[in-house]
C-alpha cells in the first residue's frame, strides 16, 4: 500500500509533462461562477474554463443529465448508436443550417473531421488538384498536426517535422489577401467568425459575406470554426446567425458540453455523403454520457431568456470595463460579442496581458489572456449581475495593482 498522495502544485512539476504552466492554486469545487481552491479561498470565474463552462460550474440541469445517464449507459462505441446522440443530433439539425452531424470529443477533432471531409469532397467532386485549404494568420483550430498547421501561428506547428501540405494563410478581415490566394485548386476556406485565441478579433460582416461569395465562385467549401463562438456565446446559438452568412461545414465543441468533453461537425446531406462508411471515425465520439450532457446544455442555453441574457451581461461587462478604464487608462478598446470579450491593452501596457491575468488571480478572479496584448473574458453565459459586479471589483483591484507597480 502506498501512503495517501499529498496533492500540491509541486506534484504537477514532478509528474506532469511540462507543456502547461498552471497557476499556483488548485481548485477543488465550483458553483455557478464561483470556484474554491484547496485552502477554501473563493474566486470569481470570468474564464469559464476557456469558453467551455457555458452554464457555470455544476449547473443543476447538467449535473442531473450526467447523473441520470451515468446510471443507464456510458459507452458503446460506434458499432451501435444511442438515444442521447440521436436526440442531440436532431436538435442541432433542427436549430441550424445543418442536415447531418458527426460527433467527436474536442474542437481539434471536429476540425480534423471538417478538413478531411473538405478534402474528400473536393477529390470526389472535382479531382485531385482541388486540395488547397485557405485559412488565416492568427487563427486557431486545435493542436493535432493537421489543425495546428491550418492554424495561423507557425510557432505552434514548427518543430514537429514535415507538415501537412496545401495549406495557405491569408490575412483576417482582408478579402484582397484571399483573392490573391484562391483558385480552382482551393477546396475550402476555414474561418473563425470571431478569432478567439488570436485576440478576440470579430470578422467584419463584409469580410464574411465576401468569403461566402468567393467560395461560391470558386466552388470551395466555407468552413466556420465555431468551437469558441458557438452555443450561445455571442447571443445566438451560433455566431454565423449574427451575420446571415451560412457555412457549408461548422465545427462546435467547448461550450457544447458545458464542461464535459464533446465536439461536433455539422454539414449538409450532400457534403456529408462523402464521409462514407469507414472513411473516418472515433471510438468515443457521440458517446451517451457526453451527448446527454450536451443535450441538456443546448436545451438550457437555446432559449430567448438565456440568449438575451448573454447580451445584457455583455452590456454590464462593457460598462464596468469602461468605468475601470476611465480611472486607470489601460485599454484602447473592448471588442468581441456576448460573453466573449477582449480588453485590448493600450500602447503603455502592450505585451503585458499576463501581468493582468496574474494580478487578477491574486485578487480572487480568473481571467484569460488572448495573446500578449488582450485580456480575455469568457465566463458562464448565465453569470449573475452580482457575480459580474463582484468580479469587476476584483478586476479593478488587479488593474490598480498592475498600474501602480
Ligand atoms: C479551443 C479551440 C479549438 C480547439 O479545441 P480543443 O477542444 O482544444 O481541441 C479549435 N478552434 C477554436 C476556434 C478554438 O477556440
Amino acid at each position: 500500500m502506498t501512503a495517501d498522495i499529498q496533492v500540491t502544485r509541486a506534484l504537477f512539476d514532478e509528474v506532469m509533462v511540462p507543456n502547461y504552466a498552471p497557476a499556483k492554486l488548485i481548485p477543488v469545487k465550483g458553483q455557478g461562477a464561483r470556484v474554491w481552491d484547496q485552502e477554501g479561498r473563493e474566486y470569481i470565474d470570468f474564464a469559464g474554463g476557456i469558453a467551455v463552462s457555458s452554464l457555470g460550474h455544476c449547473h443543476p440541469a447538467l449535473v442531473n443529465a450526467l447523473k441520470t445517464q451515468a446510471d443507464k449507459l456510458w459507452h458503446l462505441s460506434n458499432v451501435l448508436t444511442n438515444e442521447p446522440a440521436l436526440r442531440l443530433a436532431k436538435k442541432l439539425v433542427d436549430q441550424t443550417f445543418a442536415e447531418k452531424v458527426y460527433f467527436c470529443n474536442s474542437g481539434a477533432e471536429a476540425n480534423e473531421a471538417a478538413f478531411k471531409l473538405a478534402r474528400r469532397w473536393a477529390l470526389d467532386t472535382h479531382g485531385e488538384h482541388k486540395n488547397e485549404i485557405i485559412s488565416f494568420a492568427k487563427s486557431f483550430h486545435g493542436r493535432t498536426f493537421f489543425t495546428v498547421t491550418v492554424g495561423g501561428q507557425a510557432s505552434y506547428s514548427d518543430g514537429f517535422g514535415p507538415k501537412p501540405g496545401a495549406v495557405l494563410h491569408a490575412e483576417f478581415n482582408n478579402l484582397d489577401s484571399v483573392k490573391a490566394l484562391i483558385s480552382d485548386k482551393t477546396c475550402a476556406i476555414v474561418v473563425e467568425p470571431i478569432q478567439g485565441e488570436g485576440g478576440i478579433i470579430p470578422g467584419d460582416a463584409e469580410f464574411l459575406t465576401g468569403l461566402r461569395q468567393l467560395c461560391d465562385q470558386y466552388k470551395a467549401l466555407l468552413v466556420m470554426d465555431e468551437v469558441q463562438t458557438g452555443v450561445g456565446r455571442t447571443g445566438k446559438l451560433y455566431a454565423y446567425m449574427n451575420y446571415g452568412v451560412t457555412p457549408d461545414i461548422l465545427t462546435s465543441a467547448k461550450s457544447l458540453g458545458g464542461g464535459f468533453p464533446v465536439g461536433a461537425m455539422l454539414t449538409t446531406t450532400a457534403i456529408a455523403a462523402h464521409l462514407k462508411v469507414g472513411t473516418h471515425g472515433s471510438t468515443y465520439g457521440g458517446n451517451p454520457l457526453a451527448c446527454a450532457v450536451a443535450e441538456a446544455a443546448i436545451d438550457t442555453i437555446n432559449t430567448p431568456e438565456v440568449l438575451n441574457g448573454v447580451l445584457k451581461n455583455e452590456q454590464i461587462f462593457r460598462e464596468c470595463l469602461q468605468a475601470i478604464n476611465a480611472k486607470y487608462q489601460v485599454f484602447s478598446e473592448v471588442r468581441g460579442k456576448g460573453m466573449l470579450l477582449g480588453a485590448v491593452l493600450n500602447e503603455k501596457y502592450k505585451g503585458r496581458s499576463r501581468d493582468f491575468f496574474l494580478a487578477a488571480a491574486e485578487q480572487g478572479l480568473f481571467a484569460l489572456v488572448a495573446g500578449t496584448d488582450v485580456v480575455r473574458f469568457a465566463p458562464s453565459l448565465v453569470i449573475t449581475e452580482e457575480e459580474i459586479r463582484e468580479g469587476m471589483r476584483r478586476f479593478e483591484a488587479a488593474v490598480q495593482q498592475v498600474t501602480s507597480a
